[in-house]
């Protein structure tokens, strides 16, 4: 799709149409045949490495340090030129796109986010911008509309330094940046390798939501499996010199992993990762007796000596999940359900991850979790027994999966041997 005309600064052309001001979504990337080598090494950092992404998907580049994911990422916004091979967007030849169309087609975000120190949040943000000749005014409107993008407040965090915010702050800041001038490709480079464990799970679902706005395509190198498998709609597994060792979906590498390097990759407890990838949706959730804040306390009372379950769910005029509500709190009630029962702490919606429930059931002292729809109106439950039968299944799945590789590596082996043994008769007849 060819952009709108742009003068030498990028800005519209006169007579060419405003920059429109719906989001511009991902872009295809291909890169063909693609091969760095170092000048004064011996071998390709990154060796003939060809790859198709799709407009709007998150694939993620996972291998070894070393293994050249750096490499093959930088090569795709002309960070580092290829030594040979080819890299399209949508069709377009990135080495022949001048460097400010790329830097406004190619959003990068990297570890430690990069921010330059000397400048504010708002000059950080606003550098591609201002680069690509937007003007002052949009400019200004782009930074405080990234920084709600990103759950900071324009008003406080505009005029900051980076060395006045935290580390996930300053990472926010390094993807609003990454956004500001739109770019249909992002490109992200360990973008959370920096933080601690909790804010880096923040970021990440911070990331997928943002995906879910934006559609961008995106790149992302991690060394990490279990980032890999969280954001990855496509996970490459990359081998020394960026040979793809597997290239497929998250569940489709964790339970057909193509070889031994990809297993290794994978590491322990394949089943219990794939508790990230089955949403609560995909499991059974079942009615729970329920009563509403409006029933009169006599028809609560009479419920709950009849119900078998011992405990009811008191839903708030919303329909919400408030309060577990058991038999012998009847008589701490004394006419009024203020201070009766136990109230909801925890809920999940349909979309949450298994292991997310799992989290909220283990926490739980009667072992089950509210399942809540978009208005946090109550929808179901999950409980314990649910989610370890499927915690077992999966366990089962990952035994017969290993039995049968194992038959299949049994095989292979005998019939290699036989080959050779055959090779050894044809040689010596000869
Ligand atoms: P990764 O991102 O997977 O850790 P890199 O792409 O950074 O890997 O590096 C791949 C290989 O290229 C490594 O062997 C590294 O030492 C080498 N390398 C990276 N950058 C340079 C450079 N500027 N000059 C020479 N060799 C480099």
């Amino acid at each position: 799709m060819p952009d709108t005309p742009t003068t030498t600064t990028g800005e519209p052309a006169a007579g060419g149409q405003p920059a429109p001001d719906r989001t511009t979504t991902g872009a295809t990337i291909e890169l063909e045949g693609l091969t760095k080598r170092y000048p004064g090494s011996g071998t390709a950092a990154v060796d003939n490495v060809s790859m198709e992404i799709a407009a709007g998907e998150i694939v993620i580049l996972v291998g070894p340090s070393g293994c050249g994911k750096s490499t093959t990422l930088r090569m795709i916004n002309r960070l580092i030129e290829p030594t040979s091979g080819r890299i399209t967007i949508n069709g377009e030849d990135v080495t022949r796109m001048d460097p400010v169309r790329l830097r406004r087609k190619v959003g990068y975000a990297i570890q430690s986010s990069g921010l330059f120190p000397h400048m504010t949040v708002a000059q950080n943000i606003a550098l591609v911008p201002r680069m690509v000749g937007w003007s002052k005014s949009r400019t200004k409107e782009r930074v405080a509309e990234m920084l709600d993008l990103v759950g900071l407040d324009p008003g406080e965090f505009r005029g900051r330094y980076p060395r006045q915010l935290s580390g996930g702050q300053q990472q926010r800041v390094g993807v609003a940046r990454a956004l500001a001038a739109d770019p249909p490709v992002l490109l992200m480079d360990e973008p959370f390798g920096a933080v601690d464990p909790i804010t880096r799970d923040h970021l990440q679902d911070e990331l997928i939501r943002l995906q879910h706005e934006l559609h961008k395509t995106i790149v992302f190198v991690t060394h990490d499996f279990d980032e890999a498998i969280k954001l990855g709609d496509r996970i490459a597994v990359l081998r020394e010199q960026s040979h793809i060792a597997q290239f497929d979906t998250p569940e489709a590498i964790l339970t057909h992993p193509a070889d031994d390097f990809v297993s290794g990759f994978v590491g322990a407890g394949a089943a219990l990762k794939r508790l990230n990838l089955t949403r609560v949706r995909d499991v059974g959730i079942t009615d729970y007796p329920t009563v509403s804040l409006d029933d009169p306390l006599q028809h609560i009372f009479d419920r709950l000596r009849s119900e078998k379950t011992n405990e009811l769910l008191l839903l708030d005029r919303k329909r919400r999940p408030y309060k577990w509500l058991r038999r012998g709190d009847l008589t701490l009630a004394k006419g009024s359900l203020a201070r009766a029962g136990t109230l909801v702490h925890d809920t999940v919606t349909r979309d949450a991850t298994l292991r997310d429930a799992l989290e909220a059931v283990l926490t739980d002292n009667a072992g089950r979790v509210a399942v809540t729809g978009r208005r946090g109106e109550y929808e179901g439950v999950v409980d314990m027994e649910t989610l370890m039968n499927s915690v077992h299944e999966l366990l089962e799945e990952d035994r017969l999966d290993a039995l049968e590789n194992q038959h299949e590596l049994a095989e292979s082996r005998r019939s290699r041997t036989e080959l050779a043994q055959e090779g050894g008769f044809g040689e010596g007849s000869s």
